[in-house]
């Protein structure tokens, strides 16, 4: 076996998800965008959908109908990006929900699918997708007139609780929605945590239910093993990988491993990243390549088949640290040549 294995708990999906559920007192969505945040859109909407989930949003139609095609009819797929030229034959055969973000959308969806439902996205100030306040004033009234299913907005600081943002984007979204009739939503994983101000009629967790940050609490999803190819022992002064940006300062013993940037393991991990041999950390040694990782390994009395990258130690959330980015990258970037198998307890 070459390539390294990616085990996807989707029983720990859907305990997360029942976790967020039960910290509010109304519905909870599933966001299972860009293929479920890496781990599989298809398997984790199903996995979701048999925990309780009735509703999911996705990025871009393409991936609703990917989801639709999983779970078959009767859960509602929402569409972030609302509805684009050309959506409408996707909308229609995949029972999709457009969220729409503009007059012109607003004018296309009702020229093209008149009966369709529909929800529409507010900007309440992040200033990224959504109507303006004064574009709403404007609109408001024709879009209630037909079959308007949600009212959205998306929080820009979620993650950082104090943040003066949270409470101005709360202020405006109840202004733009009083007395409104349809359901709303203003929550992402970092909303439902800050408590039922913010919770509304419906939440969307997307990163919280894959284990990531800002829900300390989740149960980890993933765990990734990479196969050790060959072992080598370098002397002082000896140098690894390219650049020869490593310098070896005792006689060590070198993992050649199986994964690269090339699978998400970006070069930004270079000489800052380990990998773990059960409990024993394994610092990476010179740079990340597109298919290979060295790792130091000296220290350990026999070096196992495959190391692990992600795990027990070294959550998501450490890796990305360790790359400098966030946990939504280091899961969406893993890559398409790990073997997945059926993760625990998947029955798809
Ligand atoms: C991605 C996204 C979510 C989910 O956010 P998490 O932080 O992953 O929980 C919810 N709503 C919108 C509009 C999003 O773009």
């Amino acid at each position: 076996m070459g390539t390294g294995t990616l085990q996807i708990d989707l029983q720990a999906v859907a305990a997360n998800w029942r976790m967020l559920d039960a910290m509010t007192a109304c519905e909870t969505a599933a966001v299972v965008k860009a293929d479920g945040y890496g781990l599989g859109a298809g398997r984790v909407a199903k996995a979701l959908a048999e925990a309780g989930a009735r509703r999911f949003f996705v990025a871009v139609a393409e991936e609703g109908a990917a989801v639709r095609a999983a779970l078959g009819p009767g859960p509602e797929i929402n569409v972030f990006s609302g509805h684009m030229e050309g959506d409408a034959r996707l909308l229609r055969d995949a029972d999709l929900v457009p969220m729409l973000n503009s007059a012109g959308q607003l004018a296309r969806h009702r020229g093209a699918l008149p009966d369709a439902p529909y929800g529409v996205q507010l900007d309440s100030g992040m200033n990224r997708l959504g109507m303006e306040p004064a574009d709403w004033a404007a609109l408001r009234a024709e879009a209630e007139a037909g079959a308007l299913t949600l009212l959205m907005s998306h929080l820009a600081c979620a993650d950082e609780p104090d943040h003066p943002a949270n409470a101005a984007q709360l202020r405006t979204f109840r202004d733009m929605t009083a007395g409104v009739a349809a359901p709303r939503s203003l929550s992402a994983t970092g909303g439902i945590l800050m408590g039922p101000d913010y919770h509304f009629e419906l939440t969307r967790p997307g990163i919280g239910l894959y284990g990531g940050l800002p829900f300390a609490d989740a149960t980890p999803v993933v765990r990734l093993s990479l196969p050790v190819i060959q072992l080598r022992d370098v002397a002082p002064g000896e140098t690894v990988g390219y650049g020869c940006s490593f310098t070896a300062t005792r006689p060590m013993k070198l993992a050649t491993v199986s994964a690269g940037y090339a699978d998400g393991l970006i070069r930004a991990m270079s000489g800052r990243a380990r990998l773990w041999a059960g409990d024993a950390p394994c610092p990476l040694a010179g740079r990340v390549s597109m298919d290979l990782l060295t790792v130091d390994v000296t220290d350990l009395d026999t070096v196992p088949d495959a190391l692990d990258i992600l795990g027990d130690h070294q959550g998501v959330d450490d890796l990305a640290e360790a790359a400098g980015t966030i946990g939504y990258e280091i899961l969406t970037s893993l890559g398409a040549r790990y073997r997945r198998p059926g993760a625990v307890d998947d029955r798809a």
